[in-house]
């Protein structure tokens, strides 16, 4: 969702991708026809990234997407006319050197600055955090820092859980401190990786690399770059992939209704679809592959936007957080009133939290939610006149949000997700990229790292 500093990085190592010389993509721009016939799985950033660059070089090229959609985890929802909603990706990570900007800029699509500097924080019983309440924070921060900064210098990898063990441990529940600290893990950590903290791995959570700059937002919509992307390219939608031949040439992709030949595929079926193993490869992945399915997590971060009639929060912050009685629940909220001008709140819940709020209705999620805003402004605020709810690990297609490094993975395995079958098919996704996993920017750069495997064949 969001991508803090969290702990210091350890500098940018930029893929030769990461300038994709965008103008050079630009629809229309087609170089030399080749014969070669490519069937790219998925049309979310990184099957259109690949589609784009392998069109752009003379491919023959079909999108096979399961959804009646293109952008995938990108899902800008025109449900209230004005104002589109993001309901997968909605920030530009770092708006510096990320080729989502070049993207962006080549649409001249109209974008405002989110800032962590304009907000505030609620303690338990709703009141804005005291200065020696903030000055607890502060401590017990640094405190989770240095903890996981010594777990990432020892020998064996254990879960942040368990890292913390010795920090909360001597904590009654329900203090304070432990309620602090919670609060540090869900906000800083969970919201950011999706992952619960009893799965991260604590030597390789934040093994992914940053790009400086703003955290920016899409005021029509991500969706216009997925849109952008697309443009020409032959799209074959509510096609549902079911297998994959790779033994023998034609390469055989087999969806519920028909089937598409290939001389070579690009897979970027999330992590989460490959987990579950719904599309089956003949002959099997190799074992690399399948222990890097296996073995990597599949987080979940999942969205409710409130509208209200007017808003009866700060109008001057971005970001709204509470620290809850029960761990994880509502730590964060976005404001659209700076930003949007538009009464609306965005209420998150990830990890654990995300994962078991999808078995609620959509009216229990919505009264949870008031109960955390009652809390903070009081029961007279009023109720929203509109919702609109995720469900990310539902929904088939995607089976959770995005990845991250759980305990017993390594960072080599994302390679071997990424690794393409014998010069045929190809693998893209967020996850294969070990750099910028679990984003919007890493989907994109992972589609051009395929394409030029392809096209350097
Ligand atoms: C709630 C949420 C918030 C996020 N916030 C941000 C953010 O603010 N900034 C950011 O940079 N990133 C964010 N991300 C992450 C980002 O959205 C993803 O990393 C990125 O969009 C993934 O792109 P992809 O192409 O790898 O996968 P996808 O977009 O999932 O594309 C894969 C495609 O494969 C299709 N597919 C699946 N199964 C089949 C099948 N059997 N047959 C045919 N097609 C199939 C899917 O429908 C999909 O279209 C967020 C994600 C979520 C869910």
């Amino acid at each position: 969702m969001q991508r803090r500093n969290f702990l210091t990085l350890s500098g940018l190592t930029l893929l030769g991708a990461v300038s994709p010389a965008c103008g050079e993509q630009a629809p229309g721009t087609r170089a030399a026809t080749s014969q070669q016939r490519v069937v790219v799985i998925g049309a979310g950033l990184a099957g259109l990234a690949a589609a784009r660059e392998l069109h752009n070089n003379g491919y023959d090229v079909v999108i096979v997407e399961g959804r009646d959609r293109i952008g995938g985890r990108v899902w800008t929802s025109l449900d209230w006319p004005d104002m589109p909603l993001d309901l997968g990706a909605s920030w530009i990570h770092g708006t510096q050197g990320n080729p989502i900007t070049e993207l962006a800029d080549q649409i001249n699509a109209q974008r405002v600055v989110t800032s962590y500097d304009r907000a505030i924080t609620y303690n338990t019983a709703g009141a804005p955090l005291t200065a020696a309440e903030a000055s607890l924070m502060a401590d017990l921060r640094a405190q989770v820092l240095r903890a996981i900064a010594a777990a990432q210098e020892a020998e064996t990898d254990t879960s942040i859980q368990q890292v913390m063990a010795p920090l909360r441990q001597p904590l009654e529940p329900d203090s304070e401190a432990a309620r602090f600290i919670n609060f540090i893990l869900s906000s800083e950590i969970e919201q950011e990786y999706a992952g619960s903290i009893d799965q991260l791995s604590s030597h390789w959570y934040d093994s992914d690399q940053q790009f400086e700059g703003d955290e920016a937002l899409f005021l029509p919509g991500f969706q216009v770059i997925p849109e952008f992307l697309a443009q020409g390219l032959t799209l074959e939608l509510g096609q549902v992939v079911q297998a994959i031949h790779w033994q023998s040439a034609p390469l055989r992709v087999i969806t519920q209704q028909t089937e598409f030949l290939a001389d070579r595929v690009v897979v970027t079926l999330p992590l989460g679809v490959l987990q579950a193993d719904t599309v089956q490869f003949v002959p099997t992945l190799p074992p690399d592959k399948q222990a890097a399915i296996a073995q990597l997590g599949m987080g979940v971060l999942n969205k409710c936007y409130l509208r209200f009639p007017d808003s009866f929060w700060p109008a001057d912050v971005d970001w709204l957080g509470h620290i809850p009685a029960n761990p994880g629940e509502w730590v964060d909220w976005v404001s659209f009133q700076r930003v949007a001008n538009q009464p609306i709140l965005l209420g998150f819940n990830a990890a654990h939290q995300g994962r078991a709020i999808e078995a609620l209705s959509d009216q229990q999620i919505v009264d949870s939610a008031m109960q955390t805003l009652r809390t903070i402004y009081g029961d007279p605020i009023p109720e929203p006149t509109d919702h609109q709810i995720t469900r990310w690990a539902a929904d088939p297609f995607a089976l959770g949000s995005y990845s991250f490094n759980a305990v017993g993975s390594a960072p080599t395995m994302r390679h071997h997700l990424a690794a393409p079958l014998e010069a045929s098919v190809f693998f893209a996704g967020e996850a294969t990229n070990g750099d910028y996993f679990g984003t919007t920017h890493g989907a994109y750069l992972s589609g051009v790292r395929a394409a030029r495997e392809i096209m350097a064949q």
